[in-house]
């Protein structure tokens, strides 16, 4: 140990306190990474590889990014999922010692705060799951979550019970869509596997021991029991709040101040969707993209800030089943499409929004820019204006009583710092004059040199003649006169040279020297009692915080109703009706995405769907690509949306709250074909026979398509019957398939009803119309389908004919074969050169070069060849 040096004695010290992070050490302008570390972040940020001589001891592998980039790759880093420590110097350099260093920051996937490393429309949550059972047989009887968003202070936990706990956790999982997940250690292994995109964090397992948790929990919020959060009766969800608090104790400390509370829920409060149904609805990316784009958020977004694209994200995330709220929300959207007017003086307010929240939790945290100060009060005036705006309307009432223009907060922030104030602390001129008297002296007692310096030029252009004299400034020389070198004769004799430019040379002057020194040391002095004039302004209204977080999630609120009402205006929405029973009827309904996406002038066909109890299962046959899977997703969407708050795409839409969604895909061949595909067909299928209720809403598009055609059938049958005969199922259903087979379904169940997509066959080309109606389709279209794919016409043609000459076998109740029953292709087999041998004389007539024959020769090979012709046949 006594060989290293004090540098290298420091990193050790701090690295062994923050084993699993990346730890980047400030020194000079970079930050070093030293051993494993910087192998690693060589490899993953593509960097340069050296090594540093730490003393007599042998050299250690380093690698360093500049200190002016260290965002952007901590954010790379993060991404892949690694944790970071950030160390700063805290110490001035004393020039004997080493600076002092320490941790200011730990950076996880979970518990960012930097705007910069943050998706703006995105919550980032943090969550801890607390399985409560066997970790050895993973078998979970309970289980407890927590999640925490820091960015905005957003704390909720819950308890998940019953028979498929694992299953709703993946429910939530898939609903909140978490950056990192904390887990007990002792229940990870190779078998928890978490959807992509989530980081998993093993922890300790005793952080989330509950005695130690609830007292956490206690002490944290300064109170006696939990009663008051609603967690008494929820032990697991207790566990997963305390190790979600430990973990930040460890990483955010500063953070903690801004959880002010922690809101027990229940999942019951909220429409199932897992994340199969979620992918295949396209909520908020499409399957094909991952992208925003062409998903139904993409559509609904017409948010003008980004507190309201995170609530839209939200509140399509996770649909309400409570009609009260609902109508409320719809009251809102309604009482805002009534008006253009309005419309566009709340979007012209929200211009000059920022991220309020973000924030609001920034200034908790002790990280705030002067300019950010700047945003919030720029923020708090428009305030007045949405209020404005909105006010007389009813449904909006209590909305405008939770938008408080904090006018204290504001004129505080106006008074106390400048309109061009800089963007860090390194530069003086945060701190209006005028506003603190302890400022206002420092300032003063070196008005007078720069009052000097600031009369220099004019004084010494005078004094010496030269018209382009310049005085000027550099960090690095300090104050300067400039001349350029022409006048360079001119220069008075108490001009002492600095430094020498291209074209000029620099000067000083024993008293241009002194008042430098005075406005220099006065600038230090003014730097230091800025930095804490702001710290107390910020403690100041922080202490306000609570005011400003409700004014900025109403504004949030109000937003998401602005977008909302905006769609439901520029794209033609109505207001659906909600009720308690199962029904489910729209007229002229339209698919919210795919209406936008039709080029070429095609228009899309509005269909209706009508459910009641003697139809609670729909079969829709129809060929390939006549808008089956369109059709029914454009039902569960406007379910969906009814059940958000949202306008639909409908002339009418009556909806009876749906309690879960299932939407399944049958296997997609262009994914992957074969057998394990088809086992995820079937897999996501048995979770909805044994997951839905008789108020689902359930969606299946083309089951039993990764398998063979008889197997696919008698799945696609059998899963009908039981969604038909099980009591506990009955739910509204609707059947996309190509099988037309499966038509004959109805003679049987008296609650299934035909549907079919119309096709027009009247002209020389078939078709599709995209029209829904009742009625079974008896022919698949197929072959029409290949042709429009521009499939050669001898395939066509062959097809066509192997079709006709199945239906006819059909007809005459023969089950077809393809090895045996099968006509032979149209045209007669030509015998090719590959069937057999070619002839004798063919093979010498071809080896002849006629060309180099003589007349009498070619006459004696004609008559050979002859010869052989007529002995071999
Ligand atoms: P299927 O599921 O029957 O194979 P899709 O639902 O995928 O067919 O629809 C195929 C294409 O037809 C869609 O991409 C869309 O372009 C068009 N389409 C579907 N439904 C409609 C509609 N109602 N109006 C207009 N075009 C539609």
């Amino acid at each position: 140990m006594s060989k290293l040096t004090p540098a290298r004695r420091q990193y050790l010290d701090i690295k062994r306190q923050f084993p699993d992070c990346i730890v980047m050490f400030r020194m000079g302008d970079f930050y070093e990474m030293f051993d494993e570390d910087a192998v690693i972040a060589s490899r993953e940020l593509d960097i340069t590889l050296t090594s540093r001589q730490h003393g007599a001891s042998a050299p250690v592998p380093m690698a360093g990014v500049p200190h002016h980039a260290l965002e952007s790759y901590v954010a790379r880093l993060i991404d892949k999922g690694y944790h970071v420590a950030v160390c700063d110097q805290v110490g001035e350099p004393d020039g004997k010692g080493i600076v002092e260093r320490e941790v200011t920051r730990v950076l996880t996937p979970g518990t960012l705060t930097e705007p910069t490393l943050l998706n703006e429309s995105k919550a980032n949550y943090l969550m801890a799951i607390f399985p409560f059972g066997n970790a050895k047989t993973s078998q979970w009887q309970k289980a407890g979550i927590a999640y925490v968003d820091i960015s905005t202070g957003e704390f909720a936990a819950t308890q998940l019970e019953g028979n498929a706990v694992g299953v709703a956790v993946l429910e939530e999982l898939a609903r909140l869509a978490p950056r990192e997940v904390l887990m007990p250690e002792g229940w990870v292994n190779d078998d928890v596997r978490l959807p992509d995109g989530i980081h998993l964090t093993p922890v300790q397992d005793w952080t989330f021991d509950y005695d130690g948790a609830a007292q956490l929990v206690c002490h944290h919020f300064q109170t006696q029991t939990l009663e008051g959060f609603g967690l008494r009766d929820m032990p697991a969800a207790v566990c997963a709040c305390g190790a979600v608090l430990h973990y930040l104790r460890r990483t955010q400390k500063n953070a903690l101040a801004q959880l002010t509370e922690v809101r027990a829920y229940s999942t019951s409060q909220f429409m199932v969707l897992d994340q199969f149904t979620r992918r295949n609805l396209e909520l908020t990316e499409t399957i094909r993209t991952g992208k925003t784009q062409g998903s139904l958020l993409s559509v609904l977004d017409k948010t003008s800030t980004s507190m309201g694209a995170r609530l839209l994200r939200q509140w399509i995330s996770q649909p309400l089943l409570e009609i009260n709220r609902l109508n409320a929300r719809l009251d809102a959207v309604h009482a805002l499409t009534r008006s253009e007017a309005v419309r566009e003086t709340l979007r012209a307010a929200f211009k000059a929004f920022s991220d309020l929240e973000r924030l609001v939790n920034r200034l908790m945290i002790q990280r705030t820019t002067p300019r950010e100060l700047l945003a919030l009060a720029h923020s708090l005036d428009a305030v007045p204006e949405l209020r404005r705006a909105i006010h007389g309307m009813p449904a909006l009432e209590s909305l405008e009583r939770r938008l408080d223009p904090c006018d204290d907060v504001r004129e505080l922030i106006r008074a106390a710092i400048n309109d061009d104030a800089p963007a860090n602390f390194s530069q003086i001129g945060i701190i209006r004059k005028g506003f603190s008297q302890e400022l206002d002296d420092i300032l003063a007692s070196s008005q007078s040199a720069r009052d000097w310096i600031a009369g220099l030029e004019a004084k010494e252009r005078r004094r010496t003649g030269i018209a382009s004299l310049k005085v000027g400034f550099t960090k690095v020389f300090g104050y300067y006169i400039e001349v350029t070198q022409a006048n360079a004769s001119k220069v008075p004799e108490d001009y002492i040279r600095k430094q020498t430019m291209v074209n000029a040379e620099r000067y000083i002057t024993p008293e241009l020297k002194n008042y430098e020194t005075i406005v220099l040391n006065a600038e230090e002095e003014i730097l230091a009692a800025e930095r804490r004039i702001f710290d107390r302004l910020c403690q100041q209204i922080a202490s306000q915080s609570e005011r400003l977080l409700t004014t900025a999630r109403a504004a949030a609120h109000l937003d998401v109703f602005l977008g909302l009402a905006t769609v439901a205006v520029d794209e033609g929405y109505t207001r659906p009706i909600l009720t308690e029973d199962d029904r489910l009827t729209i007229k002229n309904g339209r698919h919210p995405v795919v209406e936008k996406l039709l080029s070429d002038g095609r228009r899309y066909v509005a269909n209706d769907t009508h459910f009641d109890a003697g139809a609670k299962i729909h079969i829709i046959t129809g060929p390939n690509m006549s808008g089956k899977s369109t059709y029914i997703r454009q039902v569960a969407l406007i379910t969906l949306m009814a059940q958000i708050g949202s306008f639909v795409p409908a002339d009418e839409a009556i909806i009876g709250l749906v309690d879960r969604i299932f939407a399944r895909i049958g296997a997609q061949d262009e994914i992957h074909a074969g057998q394990s595909t088809f086992m995820v067909e079937m897999v996501e299928t048995a979770r909805l026979l044994n997951g839905s209720t008789p108020r689902s809403l359930v969606i299946l598009d083309e089951i039993g398509r990764g398998t063979s055609t008889y197997d696919g059938l008698a799945i696609a049958r059998a899963v009908i019957e039981y969604l038909h005969n099980n009591p506990r199922l009955n739910c509204r259903t609707l059947f996309a398939t190509h099988y037309h087979e499966l038509t004959e379904l109805p003679n049987i169940l008296p609650r299934a009803h035909n549907y079919r997509v119309a096709v027009d066959e009247s002209g020389d080309e078939v078709v599709f119309l995209h029209k829904v109606v009742s009625g079974g389709a008896d022919r698949s279209y197929g072959i029409h389908v290949a042709q429009l794919a521009g499939m050669p016409r001898p395939v066509i043609e062959r097809a066509r004919e192997l079709l006709a000459h199945l239906e006819r076998q059909k007809s005459d109740f023969k089950r077809p074969s393809f090895v045996q029953d099968l006509p032979p292709s149209g045209k007669p087999k030509q015998k090719t050169l590959f069937d057999e041998p070619p002839h004798p004389a063919l093979v010498a007539l071809k080896g002849l070069q006629v060309e180099n024959l003589t007349p009498i020769e070619a006459l004696t090979k004609l008559y050979e060849l002859q010869k052989l012709a007529q002995e071999t046949p």
